[in-house]
């Protein structure tokens, strides 16, 4: 049995494998897709403390995977496909093999939130995507559509606006959420044409993307840009179907801990973007990986071994 088994491989799960590494626990790290969650697909990291020079997201997962093996972490790459809780032995069950620990440390993250109209699925690869950083390259001197009005929107819109002839940025409000920081940059882009008030109703092509139908809330006035790539970047969903109905977590599904990290099962501790809380940030999601792994250590001491 293995003292601490954490699920999710993002900077939370990564920073809490270091954490129960050096506390000499016995740790295993399941992730399903490549080491670094969200932070792997994001272009410049540049408020995370230590690096002043901006730093690229796919280097800074790299950096944190490496990091957390220099202690000694088992990192495994395989999906989770079944979790048992309740007891006080934890099971993980993959695909192959059911694992047993003392403890657990839930750090699934989010997942990129659709729009959820029709064609999006279909158009996914062709046109639509959820990911500047990954598929902005293919868009080059080419018009483009983001859709959203945070960070991360803000963040999507001016790194296309370096490859792309033009970005429509859609936004169903006439001011953007994201910190004055970056909205002060995408509203001084001249190559960012801001388009306030209005919704993506339809996604416009045969085979692949050729435009979008959008709506003004305000005025109901119709129109049709011409884009061949359509960015959603309309927030997040935590990745908590495997939890659900075992541990609380609100309605949106993001899983409810105190300021240990401790959720409502014993010995199940949750961190990073899957817990809800008032700040998603790569700061805020290691400092959750490292609180999890010191009460998870202190909870088996009083489990196990009094
Ligand atoms: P977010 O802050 O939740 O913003 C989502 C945006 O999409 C909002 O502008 C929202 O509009 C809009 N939206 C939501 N649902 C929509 C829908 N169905 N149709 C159209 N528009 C919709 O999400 P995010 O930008 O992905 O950021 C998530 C978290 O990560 C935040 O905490 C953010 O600060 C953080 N983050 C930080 C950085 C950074 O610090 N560099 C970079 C990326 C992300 P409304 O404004 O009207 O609600």
């Amino acid at each position: 049995m293995k003292d601490i088994i954490i699920i999710g491989g993002g900077i939370a799960g990564l920073t809490a494998g270091m954490y129960t590494k050096r506390a000499g626990l016995d740790t295993i790290l399941f992730e399903k897709m490549y080491p670094g969650g969200q932070a792997a697909t994001t272009d410049m990291i540049d408020n995370y403390p230590g690096f002043d020079e901006a730093v690229s997201g796919p280097e800074f997962a790299m950096k944190m995977e490496s990091h957390a093996r220099k202690f000694g972490l088992e990192i495994v790459y395989e999906e989770i496909t079944g979790l048992e809780l309740n007891g006080k032995v934890k099971k993980v069950i993959t695909e192959n093999k059911v694992y047993e620990s003392k403890a657990i440390i839930l750090a699934m993250g989010a997942n990129a939130r659709k729009l959820g109209i029709d064609r999006e699925d279909e158009f996914r690869g062709r046109g639509v995507s959820y990911c500047a950083t990954c598929d902005g390259a293919f868009y080059k001197n080419k018009d483009v559509a983001v859709v959203g009005g945070g960070d991360t929107a803000a963040e999507d819109a001016l790194f296309l606006s370096q490859y792309v002839n033009k970005v429509y940025l859609i936004h169903r409000r006439d001011t953007l959420r994201a910190t004055k920081i970056l909205a002060d940059k995408v509203l001084a882009n001249e190559k960012i044409e801001k388009v306030w008030d209005s919704t993506v109703d339809d996604i416009l092509g045969e085979d692949q993307v050729n435009g979008t139908r959008l709506t003004n809330l305000k005025t109901g006035e119709k129109r049709e840009i011409k884009v061949d790539g359509l960015f959603v970047a309309i927030g997040i969903t935590p990745h908590s179907k495997l939890v659900k109905g075992v541990v609380n977590m609100n309605e949106a599904g993001y899983v409810l801990a105190n300021e240990k990290m401790e959720t409502n099962i014993p010995g199940v501790f949750v961190a990073g973007d899957l817990r809800e809380k008032p700040l998603l940030q790569l700061v805020t999601a290691a400092a959750d990986g490292a609180v999890s792994a010191y009460t998870a250590q202190k909870y088996i001491i009083e489990a196990f071994e009094e």
